[in-house]
């Protein structure tokens, strides 16, 4: 067998279609996208309004069982199987994909475009920047930041009659509201337009935030893994007088920004939500919003060309949406549903002879976290009925599920990996099985990928088959598509095109929304990770109460827990039962819409290795060909 190059030979050795190519295949009109170089475009959202009338594609989402820290192929699952259904199988397929934060790429995992000869081109591009959109992210959240302490600070060096004059417009020799100022007139229950009409006491309402510094929960971002800005103190130059604060940084796709890149549904669903970011309280205890610190509209602005999803190819050219990146543990870790809506009226039908296409879409980290918050957040915000599930699996990950000796990213593998080991393989299914009856408990149809290595053996593979269908997963597929491309993916291709027959008509969703918060993250740890209770701290049962009186119990939860494990202990593998699940804190996300329960530890900024990524990247100056990323 002749061995399969690395990622970015692979990537580089096949020429790219011009993208304009890809658009006209799938007939949008040159009006419909702009083009950033060749290979890039973004695409309008107005496609939607244009093919309103049309029926939706087949809606498939691809997650994965609990991985190992070395990731089991999800993504180049996505990337094989478009590759088969469109250019092997003649059918209409998009795949809808996350873009990769600049973090990882350097730090410690590398790129994130797929692998083998299942990948999205061009990988640098894919890679660096895209179309800027982290950036835009990072630009509206910072933007937001930088408004919450200049406020604070100028209300602390001002009257309240001067606050009040400096926050209103002048225009001519009139004064006014600008129009955000008005929505907080009326959120104060000021019904005035003119502010010479307000009394001192309303001036004082309207002028002073009056916000607690302890409580502000937004802080800075941006998309390096940068340790050292976990922690800082802001406010140290003299022009401050004084006024510090301890903050951090975040990285910018742990942003809430792109959670609501990531869960929008218009332009002014996405001017709402950014409005509706609640940053602090008062000292009063009220919710401070960004629109109350007016700087809502200008969020959306920054924002206006990141709501647009982005076209590239695979390495078959077919085509792909990439668009926004939320971080998986603190927020829902799934691509845009705007992306997916668009994908989704471009391979539908226009009338019942035709054939419908295929949108292939991928949830983050284990099943137990994507796929359950692709149901319960993404399908509820967007109001989509996915049709099928394709959970991928390695002999790998089952066999460390089994007993076999860990595995940790940048070591080689144990010898338990190398060599047939079916006991191993039986006993590690049971966390293949528990993510097959989780996606059936959703009423779609399950198929299990078996994504091929060269040391698995077929006694293995036979044995993953069996099981998993004495389990009642639908279809089960071998896929060999890293080292084969889209050929090497026909087989689950074809398997996700039986399981899509017919209509969904089955789908619901794993708790209800007006269900109390304590019950929600229950039926989540019971139902979903198998445990069989939850143990609140002081600080999150406090949580509960205020958010509840605030209203935000309505939301749905979007857990943030280890991937590693059903558990909280990413060193316990399988599938266990009986264990307690530990609730440390509970946050909102009130613009983006979810609470999170923060289960264990949680890094929302990550630090690089002693050996990053980046010893191998760099660029030939003659040719400007960048190497060492993969
Ligand atoms: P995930 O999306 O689940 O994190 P990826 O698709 O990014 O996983 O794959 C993780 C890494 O494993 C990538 O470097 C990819 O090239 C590699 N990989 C995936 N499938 C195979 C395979 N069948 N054989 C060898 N390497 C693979």
């Amino acid at each position: 067998q002749v061995p399969v190059p690395s990622d970015i030979e692979i990537a580089k050795a096949q020429t790219p279609k011009q993208i304009k190519t890809v658009a006209d295949e799938l007939g949008l009109f040159e009006s419909e996208f702009d083009l950033y170089g060749e290979y890039k475009a973004k695409v309008s959202l107005s496609v939607i309004n244009r093919l309103k009338n049309y029926k939706n594609g087949k809606y498939v989402l691809v997650a994965g069982i609990t991985p190992t820290p070395l990731g089991e192929g999800k993504s180049t699952t996505v990337v094989g199987l478009v590759q088969a259904l469109a250019a092997h199988l003649n059918k209409k397929a998009i795949a809808c994909v996350r873009q990769p934060s600049q973090g990882p790429t350097f730090g410690v995992k590398g790129g994130a475009a797929g692998g083998g000869y299942s990948q999205i081109i061009p990988m640098e591009e894919f890679n660096l920047h895209l179309t800027g959109d982290i950036h835009a992210v990072a630009a509206a959240n910072n933007l937001l930041a930088a408004a919450i302490d200049t406020r604070i600070f100028h209300e602390s060096t001002q009257s309240d009659a001067a606050l009040f004059r400096r926050l209103t417009t002048v225009k001519g020799n009139k004064r006014e509201f600008a129009p955000v100022m008005l929505k907080r007139l009326a959120k104060l229950g000021i019904n005035k337009t003119n502010p010479l009409d307000l009394t001192p006491e309303e001036i004082t309402k309207f002028a002073r935030l009056d916000i607690d510094p302890e409580t502000i929960t937004w802080r800075r971002v941006v998309d390096t893994n940068d340790r050292y800005l976990r922690e800082i103190t802001i406010g140290q130059n003299d022009t401050e007088k004084g006024i510090t604060r301890k903050t951090g940084y975040d990285i910018a796709v742990a942003s809430e920004v792109m959670a609501i890149l990531a869960l929008t549904t218009s332009l002014k669903d996405m001017r709402e939500r950014l409005g509706n970011i609640v940053v602090a309280q008062s000292k009063a205890g009220e919710p401070i919003t960004c629109d109350d610190l007016g700087v809502g509209g200008a969020l959306a602005v920054l924002m206006k060309e990141a709501i647009k999803p982005n076209l590239m190819q695979t390495l078959e050219g077919t085509p792909v949406f990439v668009h926004a990146g939320p971080f998986a543990n603190i927020a829902h870790g799934n691509s845009s549903i705007l992306a997916d809506k668009i994908a989704l009226k471009l391979v539908g039908t226009k009338n019942p002879e035709e054939e419908e296409g295929y949108v292939i879409t991928e949830a983050g980290f284990g099943a137990d976290i994507g796929m359950e918050k692709f149901f319960n957040i993404k399908c509820r915000n967007s109001g989509l009925v996915p049709n099928a599930v394709v959970i991928v699996a390695t002999v790998r990950a089952i066999k460390l599920h089994g007993g076999a000796s860990p595995v940790s990213a940048g070591q080689p593998l144990p010898e338990e990996y190398n060599t047939e080991n079916l006991e191993f393989v039986q006993k590690g299914m049971c966390n293949t099985i528990k993510h097959i009856q989780n996606a059936k408990s959703y009423g779609v149809k399950v198929i299990l990928a078996i994504n091929k290595f060269t040391t698995d053996t077929e006694a293995e593979i036979e044995v993953i088959r069996k099981m998993a269908l004495e389990a009642g997963c639908d279809e089960v597929a071998l896929t060999n598509n890293w080292a084969e491309g889209g050929k090497g993916a026909v087989e689950l291709a074809n398997a996700v095109i039986k399981a899509c027959e017919g209509e969904n008509n089955e789908f619901k969703y794993l708790y209800d929304l007006e269900a109390p918060i304590v019950e929600k993250i229950e039926t989540i740890a019971k139902k979903t990770y198998g445990a069989s209770a939850v143990e609140l701290s002081d600080v999150a049962k406090a949580k509960i109460e205020q958010y509840t009186k605030l209203g935000y119990d309505k939301l749905p939860v979007c857990m943030a827990k280890t991937h590693l494990s059903f558990t909280d202990n990413p060193l316990i593998k399988g599938a266990p039962t009986g264990f307690t699940l530990p609730i440390r804190d509970i946050r909102a996300s009130v613009g983006a819409g979810f609470i999170y329960p923060i289960v264990g530890t949680m890094q929302t900024m990550p630090g690089l290795p002693t050996r990053p990524c980046y010893y191998d990247i760099d660029i030939d100056t003659e040719s400007s060909e960048i190497y060492g990323l993969f």
